[in-house]
């Protein structure tokens, strides 16, 4: 009985012209309520000696046919319309693989491997550092680990100034054994000063460290870029021209830049910097909160007292100094609402750069 359900239905099997076909012959057998299904089923009422004979003959069985509907499945799907040459399995042209071998087309395309790509403030971080370099600016590292010294009051931010608290410079982690963790790039002003004689060119970009109530725009750990010039007559439509050269490269588009007067301790006279929105050209749109203009960094001539802490004189020497967010501008070249994704580790974020 078991012998004519299997020679039936490899009949139909062979017989069929289609994927669909197929498909019906497999389940007339082989399905939930297949033929050879429910003689499985039936076999928990025979007797033992029986069930072992007629369970043994069914598997084989069930093997037989399911190969022999897999080897149709692939001829009807193979392009050519011909059933696969399967010698390169090694000799067994036209045999079909041993059971559990799934078919293996050696010439499909294979998988490309995943390749790693740039975190988008790496990206932005090596633009920034090329337009800058075109212009002469020098890229310089400086220390994560800083003291007080450097980070507050070679800066003109003595203990106890407002400013401080004002700049949220002070909501800074300090650390046991002495020290802190940067709160701005700024220190690198004063050492880049001891070490090099003027005309003085140069960017740091690099982390900074900061106590604060994470938010969409609020960070612990970000990346800042400094900037410098000291020359004997370095004024701000110096730092102007620079400025806005370095933004319509960055931006790729022509750019209006503006100084509002503003106060940090170690410029005189500071002014913060806006440029024209990119996203609507100066109209209005979400982005620039409607008013045209978006915030990009705080600048000013360098203070005489910082050129001093320099060793620099003031009365030879002038300059300017700035400081702008990467994060602020890699969020506003991608259009990236929320800092924390930065440092989410999510891939379906760092996927898309
Ligand atoms: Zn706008």
């Amino acid at each position: 009985m078991l012998n004519q359900l299997k020679q039936n239905a490899l009949k139909e099997i062979a017989a069929t012209k289609e994927l669909k076909g197929l498909d019906a012959v497999y389940r007339r057998y082989l399905g939930r309520k297949g033929e050879l299904t429910k003689v499985l089923r039936s076999l928990k009422d025979l007797s033992e000696k029986e069930r072992k004979e007629t369970g043994t003959a069914a598997n084989e069985i069930k093997r037989g046919l399911e190969e022999a509907v897999g080897e149709k499945r692939r001829e009807f799907l193979a392009p050519s319309g011909k059933t696969p040459s399967l010698s390169r399995f090694g000799g067994t042209s036209g045999k079909t693989p041993p059971s559990g071998v799934n078919w293996l087309d050696v010439t499909a395309p294979g998988v490309k491997p995943a390749v790693g790509h740039l975190h988008p403030i790496t990206l932005v971080q090596r633009q920034v550092e090329d337009i800058f370099q075109s212009m002469g600016f020098s890229v310089v590292d400086g220390p994560e680990v800083e003291t007080e010294y450097y980070n507050f009051d070679a800066l003109n931010i003595p203990p106890g100034h407002p400013a401080r608290d004002v700049l949220s410079l002070g909501r800074t982690f300090y650390l046991k054994k002495g020290g802190l963790m940067r709160s701005h790039t700024s220190p690198m002003q004063i050492r880049y000063m001891e070490k090099h004689n003027p005309p003085i060119r140069m960017i740091v970009p690099g982390k900074v460290f900061r106590v604060e109530a994470t938010d969409s725009s609020h960070e612990t750990n970000f990346y800042q870029l400094e900037g410098l010039m000291i020359g004997k007559d370095v004024s701000v439509a110096n730092f102007k021209a620079v400025i806005q050269e370095f933004l319509e490269n960055f931006f790729k588009k022509s750019i209006k830049v503006k100084l509002r007067p503003s106060y940090f301790p170690f410029v005189e006279p500071g002014f913060e910097i806006d440029m024209s929105c990119t996203m609507c050209v100066g109209k209005g749109c979400a982005a620039c909160k409607y008013s045209g203009w978006i915030e990009m960094m705080g600048a000013g001539m360098i203070h005489p007292k910082v050129l001093k802490s320099g060793g620099l004189d003031p009365k030879k020497w002038q300059g300017f100094a700035f400081g702008m967010s990467l994060d602020r501008l890699t969020m506003i070249k991608y259009r990236i609402n929320d800092i924390r994704l930065f440092h989410s580790g999510d891939l379906r974020f760092l996927q898309q750069f």
